[in-house]
């Protein structure tokens, strides 16, 4: 029994006293770390940490299960990413649909190609939308001559059968 007198025995306690403080302070250390990274409230952070210090090897492990799933890092790059999305989707809208061309939304017509991108009131000049039936600004009704030239150009025949027949029909009429 002279074992646990011996210097030995001393040694090899405090040998391993010594890797199980380390050990315990590299979890503590882990704790911080990764709370660091995944929550944004130093307070929290805080409370993270003492997890990890209070219940010894239990706390990291406790503080493991309700971590939040994601790195902040993640976090903002998604948030970025989808701004970033939402600019280029909004900035498409303003583009000249024949040349790409930045326009504002309160261009007539493309400075680039002359494209005609809005047509504008004919009392106030302001520009209007195309699905816009009266000036908002000044309650002017839009009369629609590039609606009605679009579908003349699709459908030329149809114009020509419906204007012939009429005119011949007038003509035909017998007076009153
Ligand atoms: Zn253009
Ligand atoms: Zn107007």
């Amino acid at each position: 029994m002279k074992f646990f007198e011996s210097p030995e025995w001393f040694l090899i306690r405090n040998l391993t006293l010594f890797f199980v403080a380390v050990f315990w302070l590299a979890s503590i250390y882990w704790v911080y770390k990764d709370a660091r990274r995944r929550i944004d409230d130093p307070w929290l952070v805080a409370v993270a940490t003492l997890l990890g210090v209070v219940p010894p090897f239990i706390g990291p492990l406790i503080y493991m299960l309700f971590r939040p799933p994601e790195y902040l890092e993640d976090v903002r790059e998604r948030e970025l990413e989808i701004r970033a999305m939402e600019e280029r989707l909004s900035r498409r809208e303003l583009h000249c649909p024949v040349c790409r061309t930045e326009v504002e939304a309160s261009f007539l017509v493309c400075p680039v190609c002359t494209t005609k991108l809005k047509q504008a009131c004919g009392n106030c000049k302001a520009p209007l939308d195309a699905m816009w039936q009266v000036c908002p600004y000044c309650e002017t009704p839009v009369d629609t001559p590039t609606a009605v030239r679009l579908d003349v150009w699709e459908a030329p025949e149809a114009r020509l059968e419906e204007t012939r027949p009429r005119r011949r029909r007038r003509s035909q009429r017998p007076d009153r």
